[in-house]
């Protein structure tokens, strides 16, 4: 499995989100999450104590962006995404608010034109604090993988107490402004089979994402290992039936 080890790395060649420039708030040497997810790169969670002492701290990191910023402008290399992503979630990092406030500055001095994209799990969403950070950037991209809860614990395995429903409830309180990254797959986990792209989790899922209204919904499948290993990766064409449920809506979907 796979660990970032730097803080500010890239860009690289993103399918979602072109030249993305990635940053890392989490630990560099362990991956920090209140999911463990079966399907993830960085393998399983095997830390689930999540405390403030484990982060990098926020000058450390927006040093560092900013030295890669300036790296990537001397070199003259473009950048369409600063993207938050990682080893975990990065909307535990307890100076989550200082460490945007410190992006959007340095945005805007180096690479104006580049959008701020977060992706994140939604766990934290309970936070109002957290809300008002991710509501400033152009690209909020938040995890809906499941439709029931069933599916939902069976899957996305989170690490702190929270239900689908909380979930579904907080991400309504972005009124549409924000986009939806569901990852859709097969497979079985724990002996019990399950298939989020089909039959009634398809039609859970669908009223999930046309009472949040995003933006538009991104959807992909597996892309590289992953720790479970009776996990199913589904072609295009099933991505695709599952897009035009979706448009049928009237909810934009993008599929990669
Ligand atoms: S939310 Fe992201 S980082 Fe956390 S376990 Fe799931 S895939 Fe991995």
């Amino acid at each position: 499995m796979f660990l970032w080890e730097s803080i500010a790395f890239g860009p690289i060649h993103s399918r979602r989100l072109g030249r993305s420039l990635g940053i890392n708030v989490s630990p560099t040497k362990d991956k920090i999450c209140s999911f463990n997810c079966v399907y993830c790169e960085c393998g399983w969670t095997v830390n689930t104590e999540i405390r403030p002492e484990y982060f990098p701290p926020a000058p450390l990191i927006l040093e560092a962006i900013e030295a890669k910023l300036q790296d990537c402008k001397t070199k003259d290399i473009d950048i369409d995404s600063l993207t938050f992503s990682g080893n975990g979630e990065p909307t535990l990092h307890p100076e989550f608010g200082k460490i945007m406030d410190g992006l959007l500055v340095l945005r805007d001095q180096y690479y104006p034109n580049s959008l701020i994209t977060c992706l994140s799990n939604s766990t934290q969403l309970y936070r109002q604090d957290v809300r008002e950070v991710l509501m400033k950037i152009e690209n909020p991209v938040m995890k809906l993988d499941a439709s029931s809860e069933q599916v939902f614990q069976l899957i996305d395995r989170p690490t702190v107490p929270v239900a689908l429903a909380e979930i579904i409830e907080w991400l309504t309180q972005f009124n549409g402004q924000l986009i939806i990254q569901t990852l859709l797959f097969k497979g079985k986990v724990d002996g019990v089979a399950f298939n989020n792209s089909s039959g009634i989790e398809l039609q859970l899922l669908v009223d999930h994402i046309v009472k949040i209204n995003p933006r538009h919904v991104m959807l992909y499948s597996l892309d590289r290992e992953t720790p479970a290993k009776s996990l199913i990766k589904l072609p295009k064409e099933e991505l695709e039936k599952v897009a035009d449920v979706i448009r049928s809506k009237g909810i934009a979907v993008k599929v990669y």
